[in-house]
């Protein structure tokens, strides 16, 4: 079976950051032929960034399931959150709390990796805030997945990027491949693609609806180390 690019686990809508409605990427993910949409709007704890989200997330939630029900012969939806991994609070009790107050389909965090934020060093280090999703992961349950969005390993040095992908594969964490960035291009990316206990995932970044499905490039990289079969929700495309 050859995968084609007619998925995508990362999109978003006007419920964040995002330009048109939910329906309006489900309908035009159909029109594209697209099987799989994982829907993706960003949560964050910090006030200043989306506020919405974190106080109408049940909202969210069920605008998607309504939707995946609605469309279900046509093409499977999924509920996700991009959260915001530079946030003081991040996964503290209470926004653990929230975050798994709905049964999302998988969650995605960003930021993971970034050297350049206003927050302190200890709520940036890559290796600290995995050790935190790890946890988070555990109380899920196993069907559930959870990895890193648009992971930056460039600025990393050897043995902490070693570290990083040791952690990373311990956790059961997935990586993904996003096509709006180049970093997955990078050398330093290679050892997450090359390690075959780390599993993956690809997505546009769509923040419009005419994106959605642009992962050609990414795909055709995981293709080249026959990496694919490491695909989460693989068994929605095959
Ligand atoms: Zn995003």
């Amino acid at each position: 079976m050859v995968l084609k690019p007619n998925f995508d686990l990362h999109i978003h809508t006007n419920w964040s950051d995002g330009i048109s409605s939910c329906r309006e990427m489900v309908e035009y993910s159909i029109s594209k032929e697209i099987r799989l949409l994982g829907i993706s709007d960003h949560f964050s704890t910090d006030p200043e960034k989306n506020p919405r989200m974190a106080r109408r997330l049940s909202d969210y939630y069920e605008e998607i399931r309504f939707l995946g029900k609605e469309f279900e012969k046509q093409i499977r939806v999924k509920a996700s959150l991009e959260v915001d991994a530079r946030t003081y609070d991040f996964l503290s009790e209470k926004s653990i709390k929230v975050l798994t107050s709905q049964d999302f389909d998988y969650y995605l965090f960003e930021y993971v990796t970034d050297p350049y934020s206003y927050y302190p060093i200890e709520t940036r280090d890559p290796v600290i805030i995995i050790s935190k999703i790890k946890k988070f992961k555990e109380i899920l349950s196993d069907s559930c997945p959870v990895g890193i969005a648009h992971m930056e390993v460039r600025y990393l040095k050897e043995d902490k990027l070693e570290k990083v992908v040791d952690d990373l594969a311990e956790a059961e964490l997935f990586v993904e491949l996003n096509s709006s960035k180049d970093n997955y291009k990078h050398e330093k990316f290679k050892p997450i693609i090359e390690r075959e206990d780390i599993k993956l995932s690809i997505g546009s970044d769509a923040h419009i609806k005419t994106r959605i499905g642009d992962i050609a490039y990414p795909l055709k990289l995981l293709k080249s180390y026959n990496a694919t079969k490491r695909l989460i929700f693989l068994e929605d495309l095959i």
